[in-house]
């Protein structure tokens, strides 16, 4: 026969609620959460497709908890990565915890990261959400920040699309103190100083090509 117990000892949390003492809203004027809720529906002849409308626009609270250190560090105008005490990886998004076996999932430690990077691979968006058709196309890179073992996306300013380059230096510029939020939008790359780009070649003709249109199609919103 075996023998039930019953579990008397719940869980322990691990970390006490935080104190919030600064608190900020930029929510804009005369919106209203309400909720989850479905709307109403359409259903075709058939009776075999439906839609349901809902309506989702509420608020949500992003608990960032350990990871609390980066986005702070961002309003900051800082890049907060990092870094295995045990085997010296760097993180950049940051990971709470070593992803090397031998660490055996060791904590991390931050580490201030420099403002450079170097692009790890990169892409040209010709189309995008309603907010910033204007601003297409958008080059949008995954760079490595510092000595990263990971890379993070953000979008490349200040560049043709066709110029754009594996493992070309960039420099992080951040969006103006009372501009910033603690969102990775706060800040974008831009090519490094130094950087120059290389002579014009098949390769860029061909996204110049593929590109053309795009800058067209913009030009024609206004
Ligand atoms: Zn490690």
């Amino acid at each position: 026969m075996s023998e039930v117990t019953s579990i008397k000892k719940r869980k322990k949390k691990f970390s006490e609620e935080p104190d919030f003492v600064e608190k900020k809203s930029y929510r804009p004027k005369n919106v209203k959460e309400t909720g989850l809720a479905f709307i109403g529906h359409e259903i075709n002849e058939e009776g075999n497709a439906m839609n349901q409308l809902l309506h989702y626009d509420q608020l949500y609270t992003i608990r960032h908890g350990w990871n609390s250190k980066f986005f702070k560090g961002l309003i900051d105008g800082k890049i907060w990565g990092t870094k295995c005490p045990k085997c010296g990886d760097t993180f950049v998004p940051i990971r709470t915890h070593c992803w090397n076996l031998d660490c055996d999932l060791e904590k991390t430690e931050w580490i201030e990261m420099p403002l450079s990077a170097t692009v790890h691979t990169w892409t040209i968006a010709g189309w995008s959400g309603r907010s910033s058709l204007k601003r297409l196309p958008i080059v949008l890179v995954y760079a490595v920040i510092g000595d990263s073992k990971v890379a993070i996306a953000n979008e490349l300013h200040g560049i043709d699309p066709w110029d754009v380059e594996f493992g070309m230096p960039l420099k992080i510029v951040f969006k103006s103190k009372n501009e910033r939020i603690g969102a990775v939008t706060d800040f974008h790359f831009e090519p490094a100083d130094e950087w120059k780009p290389s002579p014009i070649n098949k390769e860029k003709e061909r996204i110049q090509k593929l590109v053309e249109p795009v800058y067209k199609w913009v030009e024609s919103l206004k």
